[in-house]
Protein backbone atom coordinates (compact mmCIF):
# COMPACT_ATOMS: atom_id res chain seq x y z
CA UNK A 1 0.00 0.00 0.00
CA UNK A 2 3.08 3.03 0.87
CA UNK A 3 4.08 2.38 -2.60
CA UNK A 4 6.10 5.81 -3.19
CA UNK A 5 5.13 5.46 -6.97
CA UNK A 6 1.39 5.70 -6.19
CA UNK A 7 1.82 8.42 -4.37
CA UNK A 8 2.77 10.46 -7.89
CA UNK A 9 -0.72 10.54 -8.98
CA UNK A 10 -2.69 8.83 -5.52
CA UNK A 11 -3.29 9.65 -2.25
CA UNK A 12 0.18 11.02 -0.82
CA UNK A 13 -0.69 9.35 1.73
CA UNK A 14 -1.21 5.81 0.79
CA UNK A 15 -0.92 6.07 -2.79
CA UNK A 16 -4.15 4.38 -3.07
CA UNK A 17 -6.86 6.02 -5.82
CA UNK A 18 -8.34 9.18 -5.47
CA UNK A 19 -12.39 9.23 -4.99
CA UNK A 20 -14.41 13.00 -6.55
CA UNK A 21 -17.15 12.58 -4.40
CA UNK A 22 -20.82 14.81 -5.87
CA UNK A 23 -21.13 16.82 -3.15
CA UNK A 24 -18.66 18.87 -0.72
CA UNK A 25 -17.44 17.58 2.56
CA UNK A 26 -15.38 18.64 5.37
CA UNK A 27 -12.75 17.85 5.58
CA UNK A 28 -9.55 17.63 7.82
CA UNK A 29 -5.95 17.51 5.98
CA UNK A 30 -3.57 14.43 7.27
CA UNK A 31 -0.72 16.50 7.35
CA UNK A 32 -1.85 20.34 8.82
CA UNK A 33 -4.97 18.85 10.78
CA UNK A 34 -6.60 22.41 9.51
CA UNK A 35 -10.35 21.86 8.20
CA UNK A 36 -11.43 22.18 4.73
CA UNK A 37 -14.78 21.64 2.36
CA UNK A 38 -13.55 19.72 -0.70
CA UNK A 39 -14.96 16.68 -2.87
CA UNK A 40 -11.66 14.82 -3.21
CA UNK A 41 -10.32 11.97 -0.98
CA UNK A 42 -8.90 8.60 -1.20
CA UNK A 43 -10.67 5.05 -0.69
CA UNK A 44 -9.47 5.12 2.65
CA UNK A 45 -10.79 8.58 3.47
CA UNK A 46 -7.27 10.59 3.40
CA UNK A 47 -8.02 14.44 2.39
CA UNK A 48 -4.53 16.08 2.14
CA UNK A 49 -4.67 20.27 1.62
CA UNK A 50 -3.66 21.62 -1.47
CA UNK A 51 -0.62 23.49 0.29
CA UNK A 52 0.72 20.19 1.85
CA UNK A 53 0.11 18.66 -1.82
CA UNK A 54 2.13 20.94 -3.25
CA UNK A 55 4.86 22.31 -0.58
CA UNK A 56 8.13 21.37 -0.81
CA UNK A 57 9.63 19.74 2.43
CA UNK A 58 10.90 23.07 4.35
CA UNK A 59 7.49 24.05 2.78
CA UNK A 60 5.60 21.40 4.64
CA UNK A 61 7.85 21.35 7.86
CA UNK A 62 7.17 24.54 8.35
CA UNK A 63 3.55 24.41 7.48
CA UNK A 64 3.02 21.12 9.66
CA UNK A 65 4.63 22.17 12.75
CA UNK A 66 3.02 25.59 12.80
CA UNK A 67 -0.49 23.85 12.92
CA UNK A 68 0.03 20.82 14.58
CA UNK A 69 -1.42 20.35 18.27
CA UNK A 70 0.88 17.45 19.25
CA UNK A 71 3.10 17.72 22.17
CA UNK A 72 5.17 14.35 20.83
CA UNK A 73 8.06 15.65 18.98
CA UNK A 74 8.68 12.01 17.70
CA UNK A 75 5.21 11.20 16.25
CA UNK A 76 5.37 14.90 14.53
CA UNK A 77 8.74 13.68 12.72
CA UNK A 78 7.28 10.61 11.98
CA UNK A 79 4.20 12.07 10.38
CA UNK A 80 6.64 14.70 8.28
CA UNK A 81 8.77 11.16 7.19
CA UNK A 82 5.88 10.25 5.47
CA UNK A 83 5.50 13.31 2.96
CA UNK A 84 7.26 12.49 -0.60
CA UNK A 85 9.11 15.91 -0.11
CA UNK A 86 11.11 14.97 2.78
CA UNK A 87 13.63 12.15 1.23
CA UNK A 88 15.14 9.21 2.61
CA UNK A 89 17.91 11.13 3.67
CA UNK A 90 18.62 15.10 3.07
CA UNK A 91 19.92 18.17 4.55
CA UNK A 92 15.96 18.54 5.33
CA UNK A 93 16.09 16.86 8.24
CA UNK A 94 18.48 19.50 9.49
CA UNK A 95 15.25 21.72 9.98
CA UNK A 96 12.87 18.80 10.79
CA UNK A 97 14.97 18.29 13.84
CA UNK A 98 14.26 21.72 15.46
CA UNK A 99 11.34 22.59 13.91
CA UNK A 100 9.31 19.39 15.47
CA UNK A 101 10.78 20.09 18.99
CA UNK A 102 9.54 23.69 18.67
CA UNK A 103 6.21 22.96 17.77
CA UNK A 104 5.75 20.08 20.68
CA UNK A 105 7.42 22.41 23.31
CA UNK A 106 5.07 25.41 22.15
CA UNK A 107 2.00 23.04 22.33
CA UNK A 108 3.25 21.97 25.83
CA UNK A 109 4.20 24.76 28.07
CA UNK A 110 4.72 27.57 25.03
CA UNK A 111 2.12 30.23 25.93
CA UNK A 112 4.74 32.72 25.77
CA UNK A 113 6.71 31.37 22.65
CA UNK A 114 6.60 32.67 19.22
CA UNK A 115 6.35 29.75 17.41
CA UNK A 116 6.46 31.33 13.74
CA UNK A 117 9.17 33.48 14.61
CA UNK A 118 10.98 30.32 15.88
CA UNK A 119 10.43 28.21 13.37
CA UNK A 120 11.83 31.16 10.89
CA UNK A 121 15.16 31.37 13.41
CA UNK A 122 15.05 27.18 13.02
CA UNK A 123 14.80 27.59 9.19
CA UNK A 124 17.24 29.94 8.56
CA UNK A 125 20.16 28.45 10.72
CA UNK A 126 19.59 25.26 9.41
CA UNK A 127 19.57 26.02 5.90
CA UNK A 128 23.23 26.43 6.90
CA UNK A 129 24.01 23.17 7.41
CA UNK A 130 24.63 21.22 4.34
CA UNK A 131 24.03 18.01 3.56
CA UNK A 132 26.91 15.08 4.45
CA UNK A 133 28.04 17.35 7.38
CA UNK A 134 28.08 14.32 9.25
CA UNK A 135 30.67 12.50 7.32
CA UNK A 136 32.46 15.38 5.80
CA UNK A 137 32.60 17.20 9.06
CA UNK A 138 32.63 15.33 11.95
CA UNK A 139 29.01 16.84 13.16
CA UNK A 140 25.89 15.50 12.35
CA UNK A 141 22.85 18.21 10.90
CA UNK A 142 20.32 16.44 13.12
CA UNK A 143 22.32 17.03 16.66
CA UNK A 144 23.27 20.45 15.25
CA UNK A 145 19.58 20.86 14.97
CA UNK A 146 18.80 19.76 18.47
CA UNK A 147 21.40 22.69 19.69
CA UNK A 148 19.24 25.17 17.36
CA UNK A 149 16.32 23.75 19.25
CA UNK A 150 18.03 24.89 22.60
CA UNK A 151 19.24 28.18 21.28
CA UNK A 152 16.11 29.14 19.51
CA UNK A 153 14.12 28.17 22.51
CA UNK A 154 16.39 30.38 24.97
CA UNK A 155 16.89 32.98 22.51
CA UNK A 156 20.67 32.33 22.96
CA UNK A 157 23.31 34.37 21.30
CA UNK A 158 27.04 33.92 21.18
CA UNK A 159 26.93 36.35 24.32
CA UNK A 160 24.76 34.16 26.20
CA UNK A 161 25.79 32.51 29.22
CA UNK A 162 23.34 29.66 29.94
CA UNK A 163 21.58 29.40 26.97
CA UNK A 164 25.20 29.15 25.11
CA UNK A 165 25.95 26.84 26.95
CA UNK A 166 22.82 24.07 26.84
CA UNK A 167 22.65 24.58 23.27
CA UNK A 168 26.37 23.35 22.86
CA UNK A 169 25.83 20.48 25.50
CA UNK A 170 22.85 19.49 23.76
CA UNK A 171 24.53 19.24 20.19
CA UNK A 172 27.17 17.28 22.20
CA UNK A 173 24.96 14.96 23.73
CA UNK A 174 22.67 14.36 20.70
CA UNK A 175 26.27 13.79 18.77
CA UNK A 176 27.95 11.45 20.69
CA UNK A 177 24.87 8.87 21.33
CA UNK A 178 24.84 9.54 17.28
CA UNK A 179 28.30 8.54 16.83
CA UNK A 180 28.71 5.29 19.60
CA UNK A 181 26.20 4.14 16.82
CA UNK A 182 28.09 4.04 14.18
CA UNK A 183 27.85 4.51 10.55
CA UNK A 184 26.79 4.69 7.77
CA UNK A 185 23.99 7.50 8.36
CA UNK A 186 21.03 7.30 8.09
CA UNK A 187 18.46 10.64 8.56
CA UNK A 188 15.72 8.72 9.97
CA UNK A 189 17.40 6.87 12.73
CA UNK A 190 19.78 9.81 13.30
CA UNK A 191 16.60 12.23 13.47
CA UNK A 192 15.08 9.92 15.89
CA UNK A 193 18.37 9.47 18.28
CA UNK A 194 18.79 13.55 18.66
CA UNK A 195 14.72 14.26 19.68
CA UNK A 196 14.86 11.56 22.04
CA UNK A 197 18.08 12.75 23.31
CA UNK A 198 16.76 16.13 23.35
CA UNK A 199 13.46 15.64 25.21
CA UNK A 200 15.58 14.20 28.17
CA UNK A 201 18.02 17.09 28.16
CA UNK A 202 14.73 19.57 27.73
CA UNK A 203 13.62 17.87 30.51
CA UNK A 204 16.09 18.18 32.67
CA UNK A 205 17.04 22.05 32.36
CA UNK A 206 13.65 23.61 31.89
CA UNK A 207 11.71 20.74 33.28
CA UNK A 208 9.25 20.82 30.63
CA UNK A 209 8.38 17.73 29.66
CA UNK A 210 7.74 16.78 25.89
CA UNK A 211 5.80 13.49 25.41
CA UNK A 212 7.55 10.25 24.66
CA UNK A 213 7.53 7.06 22.74
CA UNK A 214 7.96 4.05 24.50
CA UNK A 215 8.87 2.38 21.48
CA UNK A 216 9.60 3.71 17.76
CA UNK A 217 9.76 1.53 14.96
CA UNK A 218 11.01 2.52 11.53
CA UNK A 219 9.17 2.23 8.25
CA UNK A 220 12.05 3.21 5.97
CA UNK A 221 14.32 0.38 6.59
CA UNK A 222 13.58 -0.67 3.51
CA UNK A 223 14.21 2.34 1.68
CA UNK A 224 17.51 2.57 2.98
CA UNK A 225 19.90 0.50 1.52
CA UNK A 226 22.65 1.40 4.43
CA UNK A 227 20.31 0.39 6.77
CA UNK A 228 22.33 -1.24 9.65
CA UNK A 229 18.91 -3.25 10.71
CA UNK A 230 19.31 -5.52 13.82
CA UNK A 231 22.20 -2.70 15.25
CA UNK A 232 19.48 -0.21 14.63
CA UNK A 233 17.32 0.62 18.07
CA UNK A 234 14.56 1.67 15.46
CA UNK A 235 14.66 -1.55 13.58
CA UNK A 236 11.48 -2.95 13.21
CA UNK A 237 11.90 -6.89 13.69
ZN1 LIG B 1 -4.99 7.40 1.33
ZN1 LIG C 1 -2.72 20.48 4.84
Amino acid sequence: MRDRQNKQTGCLECGEELQYLEHDEEMKCSYCELDFISNVKCVWGHYICDDCHAYDAVEVIRNVCLSTKSVNPVLIAQRLFEHPSVKMHGPEHHYLVPAALLAAAKNTDGDSMNLKQALKVAEHRSANILGGFCGFYGCCGAAIGTGIFISAYTQATPLSKEGWSNANLMTSKSLEKIARLGGPRCCKRDTLLAIETAIDFFEEKYHVQLEKEEKIHCSHSDQNKECITVNCPYFNH
